[in-house]
């Protein structure tokens, strides 16, 4: 049979990979932890299941409009204008099946062979898997260990070129657990004035997972460049609905039609019920949110003392998201058959740093979505491997 080439560059996230070797282990009865996967370990808030249960009993069983349910839209809004003061229109809203879906109609609208498009690295692997999918040439941008793993303005915006389409930027970050502060976002949105032709898209699906009392900077705060701004949320992260595959996202009104068509063609409309599970997500109490992060918050703390312990490791204190990126050089492995070693032997799951990039050598990344009681076990059983 042939497919079309583009098939053949699509990439993928080896932490499903990992995920499914870490259960092939567990059944054959090795005591599996995983610190792998990037996904809440708490139930979805009873308020927000017994919605979506609610509206499958009252017969909420067909299609919505392709773009949403116009109250969730509106809820959209609402949230963001809580949260930020952002003013943003429902009509520039979507409801999408899950954060990915974003990117994957941002990238194909501006990737094709000859365009440029900047994406993190280490970075969120569907960036460059989508970009290579297209056909654009996919320009990393380098996240640092020594600027807090967040961006450099001057740095990205001197990987602009003629040819560049999209910017995607991330923070807070997966891999690393970085916060790009502030100064530098002001200084990327300065220069970007100088770069008109640029759409940016901002994946900010960890804005309610940041610590130490710092405060989300949205780039929907910048007027200057909303008119080529796609803004990528969702509730995944949030409210621990991963598998519900809910995710929205905000368009200029340039491209809105345009995803709207491609949502008519390609998924219809999200599932009806998980969509009346996140209006309740929205407009009911944010309590259990607060409770996660301060979760979170704790065990962030535990894994970076006990990473640091660790002979051959250093870990800067993660600012946002869940994850920690310790630096695993001076342990004498390589990040990839570090992170396979410690699954095989200690039933530890984590992910190689290259597996988000190639600056990611020299790296492991650490869910810490997973009990405290399990992060200490698993990091003492890390540490017995690398002394023993
Ligand atoms: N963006 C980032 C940075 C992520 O880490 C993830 C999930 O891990 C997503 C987007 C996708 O989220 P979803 O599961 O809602 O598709």
């Amino acid at each position: 049979m042939h497919t079309v080439p583009n098939f053949d560059r699509i990439g993928e996230e080896n932490a499903f990979a990992v995920l499914a070797r870490a259960n092939q282990l567990a059944s054959g009865g090795m005591e599996v932890i995983n610190l792998g996967i990037g996904q809440p370990d708490f139930p979805t808030p009873p308020h927000i299941v017994e919605a979506a249960i609610k509206a499958l009993r009252d017969g909420q069983h067909g299609y919505t409009a392709a773009t949403g349910m116009p109250e969730l839209r509106e809820a959209v809004c609402a949230d963001l204008h809580r949260r930020f003061a952002a003013e943003v229109n429902p009509d520039n809203v979507i409801i999408v099946p899950g954060g990915k879906v974003t990117m994957f109609a941002a990238i194909l609208m501006f990737g094709e062979p000859g365009a440029e498009i900047l994406y993190p690295d280490p970075g969120f692997p569907i960036y460059r898997s989508m970009i290579e999918y297209t056909g654009a040439t996919p320009v990393p941008v380098p996240i640092r260990e020594d600027k807090g793993f967040g961006i450099s303005a001057e740095e990205t915006l001197g990987l602009i070129t003629d040819k560049t389409r999209l910017l995607i930027l991330n923070s807070p970050a997966n891999p690393c657990g970085g916060v790009t502060p502030k100064s530098e976002i002001d200084a990327l949105v300065a220069g970007l004035a100088n770069h008109p032709d640029v759409a940016i898209m901002s994946d900010e699906i960890y804005d309610q997972l940041l610590y130490d009392g710092e405060t989300h900077v949205t780039l929907l705060d910048y007027p200057e460049i909303r008119d080529r701004l796609i803004l990528l949320n969702g509730w995944s992260k949030t409210y621990a609905m991963t598998g519900w595959r809910m995710g929205y996202s905000i368009w200029p009104d340039a491209l809105y039609d345009k995803v709207r068509k491609l949502a008519v063609n390609a998924w219809s409309c999200v599932n009806t019920p998980a969509q009346f599970g996140g209006l309740a997500a929205l407009t009911g109490r944010q309590d259990a949110v607060a409770d996660m992060r301060a979760a979170f918050d704790t065990r962030r703390k535990v894994v970076h003392e006990m990473l640091n312990a660790l002979p051959g490791v250093s870990c800067i204190l993660p600012k946002g998201a869940f994850y920690a990126f310790p630096n695993i050089t001076e342990t004498g492995w390589e990040a990839k058959p570090l992170a396979s070693a410690l699954l095989e032997n200690t039933g530890v799951a984590t992910i190689g740093g290259p597996d988000f990039g190639i600056l990611g050598e020299g790296y492991i990344r650490i869910s810490y979505a997973n009990s405290e009681d399990n992060i200490r076990r698993a990091i003492t059983r890390i540490g017995d491997f690398l002394a023993g």
